[in-house]
């Protein structure tokens, strides 16, 4: 249990990869506030927390609104007394042309996707322990590009770059600031995507045909990473985006 103790915030936990990291966070002992849109999913992911024998809370917020990420930080402070860990996970991938984009699909991705970054940390940042953790959710997306997802695309760079630059003004309290970058995974999120069935059955299997460790890769493997740099063993990493893909970006 290398988290006994500690006390994490995850938006977007609801399901999919957040779920995954809620509950890998919680196998390692640790204090899960579970933070999404949708309260009817937080509720589940908690009581599968509490079934573990870890303290749990589900808490509605939506990312890209200052009054209620702050109101999730003083929430968890009032619950738990200290916070620990945030992960950014919370966001949306919809896909659009970019000669049919519009000014407000850009806006609702950066606000959802990177502006989301922004807001959490600084509110965390304020109130975490000494040597505690930010990770965000990048994406593969950040150094590749994919039709139909520019402003995705550049949420994604928006959030490797910042946190270059927030590793540094938080060394010397010894946070970390770090992401992870995955491949496609198997999420709801991913397989609800604007698609038709037939497509998104189709780009799957060229997906796994791209991926050199053959497999889509499953919301765990995005979470045995955000556990390692939740944890002390990665306390010298500090301003990286760890990519996890199964190896696609290698080609
Ligand atoms: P998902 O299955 O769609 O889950 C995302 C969760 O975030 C949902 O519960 C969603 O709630 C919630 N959410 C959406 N907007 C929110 C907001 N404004 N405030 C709070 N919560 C919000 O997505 P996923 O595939 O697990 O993706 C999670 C993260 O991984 C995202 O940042 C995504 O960009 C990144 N990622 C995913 C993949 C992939 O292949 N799946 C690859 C690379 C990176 P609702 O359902 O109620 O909207």
């Amino acid at each position: 249990m290398i988290l006994k103790n500690k006390v994490a915030i995850v938006t977007g936990a609801g399901q999919g990869i957040g779920r995954g990291i809620a509950l890998a966070l919680a196998q390692e002992g640790c204090s899960v506030v579970v933070s999404d849109l949708n309260q009817d999913n937080s509720n589940k992911v908690v009581a599968e927390i509490k079934a573990l024998g870890v303290e749990a809370l589900a808490i509605k917020c939506d990312v890209s609104q200052k009054n209620e990420v702050d109101s999730l930080v003083a929430q968890t402070l009032e619950q738990f007394n200290q916070l620990d860990i945030l992960v950014n996970n919370a966001g949306i991938f919809p896909f659009v042309p970019f000669l049919n984009m519009t000014e407000a699909d850009w806006d609702k991705v950066l606000n959802v996707n990177l502006k989301s970054v922004f807001l959490c940390s600084q509110a965390v940042a304020k109130v975490i322990q000494v040597g505690g953790r930010i990770i965000s959710i990048s994406s593969i997306a950040s150094f590749v590009g994919f039709e139909g997802l520019t402003h995705y695309c550049a949420s994604k760079g928006g959030i490797n770059s910042m946190i270059r630059a927030l590793a540094l003004e938080l060394a010397p309290q010894k946070i970390t600031v770090n992401a992870v970058a995955p491949g496609i995974i198997d999420t709801p999120g991913a397989s609800q995507s604007d698609q038709p069935k037939t497509a998104t059955e189709a780009i799957q299997k060229q997906t796994i045909a791209m991926v050199p460790l053959a497999r889509m890769g499953q919301p765990q493997d995005i979470a045995n990473a955000v556990v390692f740099l939740a944890s002390e063993k990665s306390s010298y990493i500090t301003g990286q985006t760890i990519i996890v893909d199964g190896g696609w970006t290698l080609r």
